[in-house]
C-alpha cells in the first residue's frame, strides 16, 4: 500500500517506538514517591523539555493532554470565540462567530482588522496549517490584531510540526503527536507564561493541577521523541510532481495559490467524485483521503471546500518523510486508470 494520508496520521517514528517500550513493561506512575515512580516523572519531564524545544516554548508552559482534541476543548470551551470557517471540527464546535476565507483558502483579516471588531470576544482561533488544504495562516498578522485589541489567540498547529518550523506567536498552541511521528493518544497544550486555563480535567495533581489524570508515559515519552527527531521539513519537490501530475489529468487544486506546507495537495475532478475516487485508489493500492463527509452515504463536500467555494469535492494527498519519488508517481498513474474507467 502507497500511504499518502500523513495529514490523518504518520506511521510511528522508529525512534519514538523504541523510547516508548521500556515504559510499556513496568509500573510508571510519575506520581508514585518510589523509584519506578521518580524514573516515570523524570521520563515525562524529559519528554516536555523535547517538546519544548521543538516549539521554541518555556516547558513550564507545555501541558500534555490526550491529543489535539482535548488541548483544543481545555482551551475553547470557556468563553466566547471567534473561530476561522475552515478550523478542524474540535475547534469548529466551540465557535460562536466565524472569520470567513477567500478562494484561496486564506483568512480574511480586514473584518478583524477594525476597530471594535473583536469586542465581547475571549479570543480568535485560527489553525497554523490546514489539515485538508495545507493553507498557511497568517499568525503573525494574526497576533499583532489581538494583542491590538486585547483579547487571546488561540493556533492549533497540529499540522506544522515536521512540515514547517514551528514558532507560533500565541497565547495557546495545540500540538498533536500522531501527526509528526510520535504516537496517537498524546497532545499537548502550550500555554503562554502568566496564562492558566481553567482545567477541563479536574481532580488529582498531575500537569501542575491543570490537567488531572495519570499520564500515558509511555506516549508522552514517545512524543517526546519524534519531537526531538524532527528535522527541516519536508521538501515541495515530491507534493509538487505529483500535483502537476493530477493537474495534466484535469484535477483542479483547492489553495493552490496560496502558501501552504509542502506536503499537502487537496485535488478535485469535475469527472469523479472524491469519496468515489478514495475509495477506488484503495483499490489501487494508494490510500489517500477526501476532502468530504458523508452523511447518510452521500457524499458531501467538506466544510472546508464549501468556505472557500470550491465546486465539487476533493482528494487530500498528504506526503511524509517515507514518501518516495516512485511512490508519487504509481499513485499519480492510478488515479489516471481510475479516470479512464469512468470516462
Ligand atoms: N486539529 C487538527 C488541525 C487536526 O488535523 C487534527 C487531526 O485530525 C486534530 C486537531 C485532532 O487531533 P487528535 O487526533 O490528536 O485529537
Amino acid at each position: 500500500m502507497i500511504y499518502l494520508d500523513y495529514n490523518a496520521t504518520t506511521p510511528l517514528r522508529p525512534v519514538a517506538l523504541a523510547a516508548m517500550l521500556p515504559w510499556l513493561g513496568v509500573p510508571a506512575n510519575p506520581f508514585s514517591q518510589h523509584t519506578p515512580g521518580r524514573a516515570a516523572a523524570a521520563a515525562v519531564d524529559r519528554a516536555r523539555g523535547q517538546v519544548a524545544a521543538m516549539a521554541g516554548w518555556r516547558r513550564e508552559g507545555v501541558y500534555f493532554t490526550s491529543g489535539a482534541t482535548e488541548a483544543n476543548t481545555t482551551v475553547l470551551s470557556r468563553g466566547r470565540w471567534l473561530v476561522s470557517a475552515v478550523e478542524h471540527p474540535s475547534v469548529l464546535v466551540w465557535g460562536a462567530d466565524f472569520l470567513a476565507v477567500d478562494v484561496e483558502g486564506q483568512l480574511l483579516l480586514p473584518p478583524i482588522a477594525v476597530a471594535g471588531a473583536l469586542d465581547g470576544y475571549t479570543g480568535v482561533s485560527v489553525m497554523l496549517a490546514n489539515n485538508e488544504t495545507g493553507v498557511i495562516a497568517p499568525i503573525a498578522e494574526l497576533a499583532a490584531l489581538t494583542r491590538r485589541a486585547g483579547v487571546l489567540l488561540h493556533v492549533d498547529a497540529s499540522q506544522a510540526p515536521g512540515r514547517i518550523p514551528l514558532l507560533v506567536d500565541a497565547d495557546f498552541v495545540t500540538l498533536s503527536s500522531h501527526k509528526f511521528g510520535g504516537p496517537q493518544g498524546v497532545g499537548a497544550l502550550l500555554v503562554r507564561p502568566g496564562l492558566t486555563p481553567e482545567p477541563l480535567l479536574r481532580g488529582g495533581p498531575q500537569e501542575r493541577g491543570q490537567r488531572a489524570g495519570t499520564h500515558n508515559v509511555a506516549g508522552v515519552v514517545g512524543m517526546g521523541a519524534a519531537a526531538a527527531a524532527i528535522s527541516g521539513t519536508v521538501h515541495p519537490y515530491l507534493r509538487d510532481r505529483l500535483e502537476h501530475a493530477l493537474i495534466d489529468l484535469g484535477g483542479r487544486v483547492a489553495g493552490g495559490g496560496a502558501e501552504r506546507i509542502p506536503n499537502t495537495t487537496c485535488v478535485g475532478f469535475d469527472r469523479i467524485d472524491a469519496a468515489d475516487l478514495v475509495m477506488a485508489l484503495d483499490l489501487e493500492g494508494v490510500a489517500v483521503s477526501a476532502g468530504s463527509a458523508c452523511s447518510s452515504g452521500s457524499p458531501e463536500p467538506s466544510h472546508v471546500l464549501r468556505a472557500m467555494g470550491f465546486s465539487g469535492s476533493a482528494v487530500r494527498f498528504s506526503l511524509g518523510a517515507g514518501t518516495t519519488e516512485a511512490e508519487v508517481d504509481i499513485a499519480a498513474a492510478a488515479v489516471g486508470r481510475v479516470l479512464q474507467r469512468v470516462t
